[in-house]
């Protein structure tokens, strides 16, 4: 039962550093039972030991579909006393049912057996399973050429997608084939929702240098704080861009108590992009930035170029601001560039391409007729994703690299001329990262199967 299936997978922790290697151990004997002898297996580990699964299914076609997911999951300390009952789907629910912080809404589903709860059931072990599921349906089905990827560290540093994707596009390339598209399984927290396309993220960092002074005559300094507290308004009022930025990050550099006004500080904000070019971006930020806090302040607003850039150790945020304090002597506001960047992939660009047509005639297919939720597609995977990683313009990756002080560790895998549709065909659930974390497993059964399953049959049969 694919109920059961998706539990057993719940069951054995992935928690995101922590415990993916032995959850490695059980996926791998998963996919020795369910997958056929004619599907190749390969491995590759990153530098903790974290498998990567690449599970080949060659067809007639040249033409490759890669199904991509990420094992691991977030922790589970939000679960709070009933942390001990998160991989426990069945024992967990009979414990929230008389949980006082459940909502209304929590409250009628935790009645619905449809419902599977825990960590990981939604994000995205169902996904997994039903990857899987896929390619062993398909496993005779002549034409189709098909890449089943699971990575570890998508919550984290994505290191699983950054071993595999060379060595999956490689063992592709030996076969004479092709990537033709990428479809991921995560989840929507939007009911029927299929993506094409996904959000991409800048980390955009300010250092600011004001000049010092005493605190009993403000009127002849500028403060790092009045400076940072303008820049962050301006941002978020930076409406260009959806969702607007967001500041994670904001301090004055002065460490302890003193009577002077700080003259130094930091911040960083997330800066989300879809179909603008980063370079675009970038160059408006600037122009807010000038006209909204560099007037005021009468300081001057620039963007720092780097010819070379340092390896990033374990914070690069930092590494990167003791680089460009040292060089920003004079008083100023200097934006720049930190780890991570995820690249954008074009929603219309995937919408048109011929998996984009067939991702499209199977939801019809299904809207004609459905037992479940009405399906629709709507552009960019709201969230961060490894689909990042088939980025393939590498101008722009050269152009972010420029303006960051340590290296970002993007390097385009792609080359411009394989420039790959990407789609998210996810289960539908509620509370990704929290504790009332839950599948619709009827939807992940029968809306995401049919929708998977029919989008590679309509692609390989015409
Ligand atoms: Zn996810």
């Amino acid at each position: 039962l694919f109920q059961q299936l998706v539990e057993s997978l719940v069951r054995v922790p992935s928690v995101n550093g922590d415990s993916e290697a032995q959850f490695g151990t059980f996926l791998r004997g998963h996919l020795d039972a369910r997958l056929g002898k004619s599907v190749v297996r390969l491995e590759v580990a990153d530098s903790r030991q974290r498998p990567s699964f690449i599970s080949l299914k060659p067809g007639a076609s040249r033409d490759w579909i890669v199904l991509l997911g990420h094992y691991d999951t977030v922790g589970v300390s939000d679960y709070g006393a009933l942390a001990d009952l998160a991989f426990e789907p069945v024992r967990l629910r009979e414990a929230l049912k008389s949980d006082p912080r459940l909502t209304k809404r929590d409250r009628e589903d935790i009645k619905d057996d449809r419902f599977i709860w825990g960590r990981g059931a939604l994000d995205m072990k169902a996904g997994v399973a039903l990857l899987a599921e896929t390619v062993r349906e398909l496993a005779d089905h002549a034409p189709a050429s098909l890449a089943l990827v699971l990575v570890p560290d998508e919550e984290g540093d994505s290191s699983g997608i950054r071993t595999a994707l060379p060595v999956l596009l490689q063992e592709i390339q030996d076969r004479g084939g092709r990537v033709a598209g990428v479809i991921k399984t995560d989840f929507t927290e939007d009911t029927g929702v299929v993506y094409a396309g996904t959000t991409g993220k800048l980390l955009l960092n300010a250092f600011v240098r004001g000049v010092s002074g005493h605190a009993g005559k403000p009127e002849a300094a500028i403060s790092a704080a009045s400076v940072l507290a303008d820049l962050e308004a301006a941002l978020r009022s930076f409406a260009r861009i959806t969702p607007p930025p967001a500041c994670l990050h904001l301090q004055t550099l002065t460490g302890k108590y003193s009577t002077q006004i700080p003259s130094e500080g930091w911040m960083f904000v997330n800066l989300m992009i879809r179909e603008e070019r980063p370079q675009d971006i970038l160059e408006d930020t600037l122009e807010v930035v000038r006209a909204g806090v560099g007037k005021k302040y009468d300081l001057p607003v620039v963007l720092l170029g780097f010819g070379s850039s340092e390896p990033a150790g374990d914070d690069p945020r930092r590494e990167s601001l003791a680089a460009v304090r040292k060089t920003a002597t004079e008083p100023g506001i200097y934006l720049y560039l930190t780890p991570p960047f995820y690249a954008p992939m074009s929603a219309d660009f995937s919408r048109e391409t011929r998996l984009g047509r067939a991702v499209r005639r199977s939801i019809q297919d299904w809207n004609r007729n459905r037992t479940g939720h009405r399906a629709s597609l709507k552009p960019f995977y709201p969230y961060i994703s490894d689909l990042s990683f088939f980025y393939s313009d590498e101008g722009t990756a050269n152009f972010i690299q420029k303006h960051c002080p340590v290296s970002l560790d993007f390097r385009p895998l792609m080359s411009a001329k394989e420039r790959v549709p990407v789609f998210d065909i996810g289960p539908f659930g509620m509370g990704a990262h929290r504790w009332t974390e839950r599948v619709d497993i009827a939807d992940a059964e029968l809306r995401v199967k049919v929708l998977l399953k029919n989008t590679i049959l309509c692609y390989y049969e015409g």
